[in-house]
């Protein structure tokens, strides 16, 4: 027997009762859930249940980068569901076409074909499909400092604590990223970091065997993991040490890409060409979930003869794709990529390390575009990190004055929408710093 339908008609308009009765919810113990009801948004702002407006410097999973109920990408996904709700992936379908092709002109040259997911993981997953098949060998070498999503090789591709209880898949190796703030090399410039970060990853190649290699899979900016910008030659490095041993590099783009950190792909900002870029998030801001890998040319054409043995149902969902070109084109026409940059450049960057003058709990202020981490310690000294109940309490203060704070370990992580204006940003920094003062930092 199921449960009695009549008692959800009496709580039927009271979403908190709901959720906590029937709502299963990601990354957590269940009984004592207390999530905040959310009415609607716009912009940078959501309403609550109880009637706050809340200024978002979270983007929620990081991925609404063009801000709440944008009417463009509303009207795109309304003029789709008109059109054509549902259609499977061997037919061809205008939405899917020019999703593919506004998405693969954000990459380099040599880009041109895109197979579509439904969001990060699967992205990652089948990156790792291709690159495996590619090259017909196994291993896949990630960050420890990463997260690469929730599926059977993404997650154990991760390297932060979601991996130990799902580490299933076979084939994965982890090595350290650049991390100058905690440097694993002992280096104090970035520079040095950067080198050494490569020497360790080419001896990491060499104990593994080249030959056993798939594919280096890197974020261009660790995001989760800290928000920590790699060395400005880092990538130029890996690409060549990856070209020498015939291994692939997959760039995964899913949090850092469309307009995050101010540039249309993260990768813009180095000067290096992957093999394979995943995506996710902000291509469509997660009006309706898409996510999607991009091949480079002899990738793709690998595939013109033989079989890619991987598929899904809703692979280039038209929904997803009307809620994709929709995004693109706004995303374009409003410059809303420049202005993340801008926000970067001329506001948070400067009033975040401000903040870092004023309170002594801060320990690093790292970031560009709307992509910063605020890292907290005990001591600056010895960069123990903030307690976790102290990380709590500067959220409630935020959250008291209308602030929505995403907090990661003992980082304060600042990403807004992309479309957020420079007096938003600087609302948000003055909660911010009222928040640290009274949480006693
Ligand atoms: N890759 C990166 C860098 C991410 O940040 C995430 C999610 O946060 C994923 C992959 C997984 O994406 P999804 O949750 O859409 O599966």
């Amino acid at each position: 027997m199921g449960h009695d339908l009549s008692q959800d008609a009496e709580i039927w308009d009271d979403a908190y009762k709901l959720d906590r009765a029937h709502v299963f919810h990601s990354w957590h113990a269940q009984r004592n859930l207390d999530p905040t009801e959310v009415v609607t948004g716009h912009g940078v702002w959501l309403k609550y249940g109880d009637g706050r407006e809340m200024l978002d410097f979270t983007s929620q999973q990081v991925n609404v980068n063009i801000g709440y109920q944008h009417p463009k990408v509303i009207e795109g996904i309304k003029k789709q569901a008109e059109l054509l709700c549902a259609i499977g992936p061997d037919y061809a379908n205008l939405a899917r076409g020019r999703a593919a092709s506004l998405v693969a002109r954000r990459a380099p040259e040599g880009f041109d074909k895109v197979f579509f997911t439904n969001a990060g993981a699967d992205a990652n997953e089948n990156a790792m499909r291709a690159a495996r098949l590619f090259t017909g060998r196994d291993k896949i070498l990630s960050s420890y400092r990463c997260y690469h999503g929730n599926t059977g090789a993404a997650i154990s591709a991760t390297g932060d604590w979601r991996r130990k209880p799902n580490d299933y898949s076979r084939g994965h190796v982890h090595f350290f990223t650049p991390y100058l703030y905690r440097s694993e090399f002992s280096a104090t410039t970035q520079e040095e970091e950067c080198e050494r970060a490569l020497a360790h990853l080419e001896h990491v190649i060499q104990f593994e065997g080249p030959d056993t290699i798939a594919a280096v899979l890197l974020e261009s900016v660790p995001g989760t993991a800290g928000i920590i910008i790699p060395p400005k030659d880092y990538f130029k490095g890996v690409r060549e040490i990856t070209k020498k041993y015939g291994i692939l590099m997959i760039t995964d783009e899913v949090m850092a890409g469309f307009g995050r950190t101010g540039f249309w792909f993260a990768l813009d900002d180095y000067d290096y060409t992957p093999d394979i870029i995943s995506f996710a998030k902000g291509c469509n801001s997660g009006y309706v979930p898409a996510g999607g890998v991009i091949m480079s040319d002899p990738v793709a054409h690998r595939f013109d003869d033989i079989v890619f043995p991987g598929g899904l149902t809703y692979s280039g969902h038209p929904l997803a794709m009307g809620a994709i070109v929709a995004t693109q084109e706004a995303m374009e026409e409003e410059h809303i990529v420049d202005n993340a940059y801008t926000i970067g450049k001329d506001v948070l960057g400067p009033q975040l390390t401000a903040l870092y003058d004023k309170h002594s709990k801060i320990g690093e202020v790292r970031g560009k575009g709307v992509f910063w981490a605020v890292e907290m310690v005990a001591d600056r000294t010895t960069k123990e990190p903030l307690d976790d109940a102290t990380m709590k309490q500067i959220v409630a203060e935020g959250n008291k004055r209308g602030l929505i704070l995403g907090v990661h370990n003992n980082r304060i992580h600042v990403t807004p929408p992309c479309v957020i204006s420079a007096d938003e940003a600087t609302q948000g920094v003055e909660i911010l710093d009222q928040a640290l003062t009274a949480a006693g930092c």
